[in-house]
């Protein structure tokens, strides 16, 4: 029984309103993530989480009363035939479901409804009171559309005493669950429902409503409600039980206290290749005083019984400041293999402390519009035009005024005819709104540049930039310039009053409460809600829903200015920069005006002080106009705990130590660009080790086969990295999913960025895992919705959204930018113009128009493992092409069909040079081999990839229990049987596709035992 053990984390104090309004993304041991709704019902029927699905009361006006326990509570009267109604987008995106709430029942009738969620004549899941020999009680029940039913009991509830009741419908688990006050009521297993046939939403909304049934007109409870919550995932007894007692009083002190409820394995479990490992080679390091060392994560094992095993996973310590390496001398560092007691060890010499030389950007990368995606070579389409043209054209059916409605809103503008507003996180009262127009800003510069093509296409695209860019440049123009000629006004960022008629400043968005003095905003304001959220930062404000509470400012005007800068990049259009100088130097005025600390708090602030990468958009303002302002500007956003580890820069990531465990992943990725790009203009070396010692760190110790790096269970949110580095088994695989898509965009992002300064193919191979198995892998197969989280738990499925670009989450956002430049890391040059990279193996056209060359590359890749460049025009120069470190059964060379003698060593480049004729052809050659890869601290848990991708086992129902596979030690390509042109396999019976054409159920860890 974990229940008492529970007991010890309750600390009486704080009650957890207290909790609830500070913001933090973890209320009673369950991460924000989990959460779709929660209303607390204390004087109005908002949505507590950042997801904004108020609730409304149908009938008459709701009636909040006093109440002894809870303050205030929804009174629904049956006489007053009142009941609730929550929006059903709140039925989106679930992997399992959960409702709870508090409930004070006024009557013993049945019939009484507490929570009726579904369609009157298709499939619901409610909770109802039958009257039985006198008794009432109530019970849950899942009714199918073809009539299946389950029913689970739940204990007796009395009239007119508050009760906690929670109903879980655990999809991996096939079962329905009740607690009341707590404590596990009844139990039904074996349940053959799936989410999205009980809720299947494609012909009639579903409804969702509290007090009244779905069928009836007749019935309604009587009674009052508290703090009703619905959430995505199963809730664990332990957490069932924190919700009570923390309602209580009691305060749940356990941010690192969740539920491990992933299989576990005993200790003599056999992991992969570790039966036959027989020892490891240790080695020697060094590094300078100050800096810890980079411990390679893979180094050379002795195997037994003739089996060739891979290099060996070492699990090194990960200390948390520098104090190791403040003397010169030597120290050994003792490491672990999961599975193994062999302990490889690491001798550290540090020598005296200098000056390590720091790259110059070599490369440049070439425009969206001089390189194309073209069909594959036997006239297919390829995963990369279909997705590309979900989004293109979906964009060109957009109508821009959609996009600028909440930045007229918030200037007090009235809208065009036809204007929408956005849903999602762009809704009137939504603290964020104004993010997807940042994205949208991107992705049409970027549909525009990419779609040379369809002369259409790219006239729509051109007349949608100019379009957004014209409104947002007038609606800029009149911040903190009088609204009337001589009429008060000003024009300093740094002395905006209240809004008219208040006492502070606040975050109230509503119709009522929006401020419109734009005239009092500071010179070049932009934004889609008013200055006051960038001034409440400063200030302390934390992120929650609350007036005085902020989501993230600085967040939201990244992408505003990131796609301005885009637009100006590929258009030329001057006004779009005006826009971005003017509000870069708004930004300029009021932080360089901080003290250190107050900036130290505001970028550390969970989810408020998420910036997304200003630091970058800040560096790119300077690089294209001199204006060294932008550079200071830039600066001001380092992160400093993470950077350098203290306000003295004591250590950080500039010294190789992991500060940033546990964060939120993609709150941080994009800083660490930004880190990059100043490193760019600045050349101070810091910034370089900050952003290369951090894709070390990432890809190796928080990165899931897919490429993607969020997910931990411990903290106790989806979106974080793992509390420990290299624990991806033991703190990671979240429930409900992990892998926010945002992240590995920027992954992808930084991985391309390091490469134009330093040519390592890992960053390469990276990027390829990173595009194929996670960014194709996230869109829909018939429309651009796409993921957020992307669950790799067992018999998990992946949630699309947005299909009509309507309403966007942030994942949302950056869907619509990766899938419009899909072409852009194919081909890199030398900035001398006398090198060509070739990364990756698509079938595209290259623009060389410097060398005034065209280069096609002809292949079907990856359903061949062959491709063949082309080169139209003449001139010497490198081909510098990608060896992939998956590439160990050979990589060979024909130029002009003759057989190039190399030596291609898989995880490098290979260099041919030569003075090219018009005509000229290289045909690479890549033989494919089926491998496995393994979770880091439970290696029997592996991901099975051929060449480079990733093959997900087909699941026909959800599943607790890793899917169990044995293979040949030797050869596991054995038992698998298929079709390397269609990437079609099966093993022992079960059907294995890519992950990027998996669209069901699917199991991407597999349990595998080698025989
Ligand atoms: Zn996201």
């Amino acid at each position: 029984m974990k229940l008492k053990k529970l007991s010890i984390y309750l600390v009486l104090g704080l009650s957890y309103f207290v909790q609830a309004q500070s913001g933090d993304q973890i209320l009673d041991g369950i991460g924000e993530t989990a959460l779709v709704s929660r209303y607390v019902f204390d004087g109005n029927l908002k949505d507590w989480s950042r997801n904004n699905l108020h609730a409304s009361v149908e009938g008459s006006e709701a009636v909040f009363v006093d109440d002894k326990k809870f303050k205030k509570v929804l009174s629904l009267q049956a006489k007053n035939k009142l009941y609730v109604s929550i929006p059903g987008e709140t039925l989106n995106s679930l992997e399992s479901l959960s409702v709870s709430g508090w409930v004070n029942l006024g009557s013993e009738a049945s019939n009484q409804y507490i929570f009726d969620f579904g369609k009157a004549n298709g499939g619901h899941f409610y909770l109802v009171s039958e009257v039985k020999d006198g008794k009432t009680n109530y019970h849950a029940e899942i009714v199918t559309k073809k009539g299946k039913q389950y029913e689970v009991g739940l204990s007796a509830l009395p009239t007119n005493t508050w009760a906690h009741i929670t109903v879980v419908f655990d999809i991996s688990s096939k079962t329905l669950i009740t607690y009341t006050n707590g404590k596990l009521s009844g139990e039904a297993k074996n349940l053959d429902v799936e989410l999205e046939t009980l809720f299947d939403s494609s012909e009639t909304p579903n409804k969702l409503y509290l007090g009244k049934s779905l069928n009836s007109e007749s019935t309604f409870l009587n009674g009052n409600l508290h703090d009703f919550r619905v959430y995505r995932v199963a809730l664990s007894r332990r957490q069932v039980a924190r919700i009570y007692y923390s309602a209580l009083g009691g305060q749940v002190n356990e941010r690192h206290e969740t539920d491990n409820d992933l299989p576990e394995f005993t200790a003599d479990t056999p992991q992969l290749y570790m039966k036959y490992l027989t020892g490891v080679s240790d080695i020697k390091v060094e590094t300078t005083k100050g800096v810890l060392p980079r411990l390679p994560r893979y180094i050379n094992g002795i195997y037994k019984d003739g089996v060739i095993g891979p290099k060996v996973r070492v699990i090194w310590p990960a200390p948390v400041d520098n104090s190791s390496v403040l003397n010169i001398g030597q120290y050994t560092v003792t490491g672990h293999v999961s599975g193994s007691d062999l302990q490889p060890k690491a001798l550290v010499t540090v020598l005296k402390e200098e000056k390590v030389e720091t790259p110059d950007i070599k490369l440049d990368v070439f425009p969206l519009n001089q390189v194309s995606l073209d069909i594959d070579e036997h006239g297919s389409q390829t995963k990369f035009i279909e997705n590309r043209d979900k989004f293109i054209n979906t964009l060109a059916e957009t109508n821009p005024d959609n996009f600028l409605y909440m930045f007229r809103n918030a200037f007090g503008e009235p809208q065009p005819e036809g204007a929408e507003a956005l849903g999602v996180w762009d809704t009137q009262e939504t603290k964020l709104r104004g993010h997807a127009t940042g994205h949208y800003l991107t992705a049409i510069a970027q549909a525009y540049a990419s779609t040379p093509y369809n002369k259409n296409l790219q006239d729509n695209f051109k007349q949608k930039m100019d379009y957004m860019v014209n409104v947002l440049y007038n609606l800029s123009q009149k911040s903190g310039k009088p609204a009337k000629a001589d009429g008060k006004h000003v024009s300093n960022a740094t002395a905006v009053p209240f809004g008219p008629g208040k006492k502070a400043f606040d975050s109230d968005l509503s119709t009522e409460g929006i401020r419109n003095d734009y005239w009092n905003w500071g010179e070049g304001f932009i934004s889609a809600y008013p200055p006051d959220q960038f001034i409440m930062l400063e200030e302390g404000a934390s992120y929650g829903g609350q007036t005085t509470q902020i989501w993230a400012p600085y967040y939201t005007l990244h992408k505003i200015l990131a796609g301005l800068i885009d637009i100006y990049d590929v258009s030329g259009n001057k006004k779009a920069l005006a826009i971005a100088e003017g509000m870069g130097s708004w930004v300029y005025n009021r932080l360089s005006k901080l003290p250190t600390e107050t900036l130290i708090s505001m970028w550390n602030r969970y989810i408020a002080g998420e910036f997304g990468g200003m630091n970058e958009s800040m560096a790119r303002l300077y690089r294209i106009t001199g204006n060294k302002e932008f550079l200071e500007t830039a600066k001001l956003f380092d992160n400093i705990k993470v950077f350098f580890g203290d306000a003295n820069h004591s250590h950080g990531l500039a010294k190789n130590v992991d500060t940033y465990r546990g964060l939120h992943a993609n709150q941080h990725i994009p800083q660490i660009m930004g880190a990059l790009e100043m490193y760019r203009d600045s050349e101070i070396a810091d910034y370089f080790h900050i952003a290369d010692n951090f894709w070390y760190k990432t890809t190796n110790d928080y990165m899931y086969s897919i490429g993607g790096v969020a997910g931990a269970r411990h903290p106790a949110n989806a979106e974080c990295f793992t509390s420990q580095p290299a624990t991806i088994y033991e703190n990671g695989l979240s429930a409900g999913g992990q892998n926010e898509t945002c992240a590995t965009y920027n992954m992808l992002k930084l991985s391309r960025n390091l490469f134009l300064f330093e040519q390592r193919a890992e960053l390469m191979d990276y990027y390829e895992r990173g595009l194929y198995n996670h960014i194709l892998a996230s869109v829909a197969e018939n429309s651009p919705a796409n993921t957020y989280h992307v669950p790799l738990r067992a018999g998990s499925i992946k949630q699309f959204g947005n299909p009509h670009m309507k309403g966007f989450t942030c994942c949302n956002g950056t869907a619509i930018e990766s899938s419009t430049k899909l072409q852009n890391t194919i081909y890199f040059k030398s900035s001398d113009n006398k090198s060509l990279y070739v990364n990756l193996y698509i079938p595209s056209t290259l623009n060389w128009t410097e060398r005034g060359v065209t280069v096609v590359q002809t292949t079907a890749f990856p359903k061949e493992e062959n491709t063949r460049l082309t080169i139209n025009g003449k001139g010497k120069f490198d081909v510098k092409v990608r060896v992939p470190q998956w590439a160990k059964k050979g990589f060979s060379v024909k130029i002009n069909g003759k057989t190039e003698k190399v030596n291609a060593i898989p995880g490098t480049y290979l260099t041919l040079n030569r003075k090219w004729k018009n005509g000229d052809t290289i045909d690479l050659e890549m033989p494919f081999q089926f491998h496995l890869e393994s979770v880091m601290d439970q290696q029997n848990i592996a991901s099975l990839f051929y060449g480079p991708v990733l093959l997900a086992a087909q699941e026909n129902e959800p599943r607790k229990e890793w899917r169990k596979v044995t293979f040949d030690a030797k050869d596991i390509s054995k038992t698998i049987e298929g079709n390397p042109e269609t990437l079609e396999f099966t093993i022992d019976g079960i059907s294995y596709k890519p992950f990027y054409d998996t669209y069901g159920r699917h199991s991407v860890y597999l349990d595998v035992t080698l025989e």
